[in-house]
C-alpha cells in the first residue's frame, strides 16, 4: 500500500519540544510516508528545513503565515528565496489572508501573500494556501500573480467553492474538522472534488481528528481523516492512498516522488 502524506504539519512548534522524534517515529508506524513541515516565520521555515534534513520522511515548505505578515520585509523575502532553495524545501507556505479577526492589517497581509506568491512562480513551486473569510481576494491575488500551483489547504469552504477552486486547477487539501460531528458541509465538499484534487493533511498540533479529537494532533492522526476520505469517496483505504500519494508526488514534486520511492 501506498504510504500517506501529511501535507501540513507544524513539526517545529513547540508543543513537540519533549518529543518530536518519537512522533514522527509514530507516524511512520502509522504508515505516513512524507510530511510537510509549514514554515509560519523566517525562523520557524528555517527550523522546518532543518527537521526535513534530519528525516527522510520530512519535507520543508518556506513562508510567513498572514497572522505574521508584518514581519515579511524585503529581507525576509530574500532570506526565503534563499530557503526555497534547498533540496528539501517542497512548497512555499503557509501564506495566505486571515480576516478571522477582522480586516485591520488587510493591505498588509495582501502584500506579504502577493510577495510569496511571486516567489512560488519564480521557484517553480506550489503554494501553500491559508484562507479563512477571505475567499474573494484570495482569488483576486492567486490569479493576478498566476501561480503554477496551489494548495488550499485545512479547506473548510463550501462544496461550491471546491468545485470552482478544483477547476482552477488548486488542490484542496482536507484536516480533521472533515471528521467533526457537524462538519456535513464540508464532508459534502470532500464527496465532490475531484479526485485528482485531493490531499490530506493534519496541521498538527492543531486540529485532531475523530477519534481523538482534543488530544494534541500529530501526522500520525492523518490516517483518522484519510480513513473517513475513503469512505466518504467509497474507496478502500489503499485505493485513496494510491490516488493521494500520485496527486502529491504531481504537486510537489521535489523530493516528495523520492518519498513514494522509498515506500515502494
Ligand atoms: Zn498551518
Amino acid at each position: 500500500m501506498a504510504g500517506w502524506t501529511d501535507t501540513h504539519v507544524h513539526l517545529d512548534d513547540s508543543a513537540f519540544d519533549p518529543d518530536r522524534d518519537a512522533v514522527v517515529a509514530r507516524a511512520v508506524a502509522a504508515g505516513v510516508t512524507a510530511m510537510i513541515c509549514a514554515g509560519t516565520s523566517v525562523e520557524g521555515s528555517r527550523r522546518a528545513v532543518s527537521l526535513a534534513e534530519r528525516h527522510p520522511q520530512v519535507f520543508a515548505a518556506v513562508g510567513v503565515h498572514p497572522q505574521q505578515a508584518a514581519l515579511l520585509t524585503d529581507a525576509a523575502v530574500r532570506e526565503l528565496a534563499v530557503l526555497a532553495r534547498h533540496p528539501r524545501v517542497v512548497a512555499i507556505g503557509e501564506t495566505g489572508l486571515d480576516y478571522a479577526r477582522g480586516r485591520g492589517d488587510a493591505i498588509v497581509q495582501q502584500r506579504a501573500f502577493a510577495a510569496q506568491a511571486r516567489l512560488a512562480r519564480e521557484t517553480g513551486l506550489p503554494l501553500v494556501v491559508h484562507n479563512r473569510e477571505a475567499s474573494e481576494d484570495v482569488e483576486r491575488i492567486l490569479d493576478n500573480e498566476e501561480v503554477c500551483a496551489v494548495v488550499m489547504h485545512c479547506f473548510n469552504g463550501s462544496p461550491d467553492l471546491a468545485a470552482r477552486w478544483a477547476r482552477a486547477g488548486w488542490m484542496i487539501s482536507v484536516a480533521g474538522p472533515l471528521t467533526f460531528p457537524k462538519a456535513d458541509v464540508l464532508r459534502e465538499a470532500a464527496r465532490r472534488v475531484p479526485l485528482d484534487r485531493l490531499l490530506v493533511e493534519t496541521d498538527a498540533p492543531y486540529l485532531s481528528p475523530v477519534p481523538v479529537r482534543g488530544r494534541r494532533c500529530e501526522p500520525g492522526f492523518v490516517v483518522h481523516t484519510a480513513r473517513m476520505l475513503a469512505g466518504l469517496r467509497h474507496m478502500s483505504d489503499e485505493a485513496l492512498a494510491s490516488v493521494l500519494a500520485d496527486n502529491a508526488a504531481r504537486v510537489f514534486p521535489r523530493g516528495l516522488t523520492q518519498g513514494r520511492t522509498a515506500a515502494l
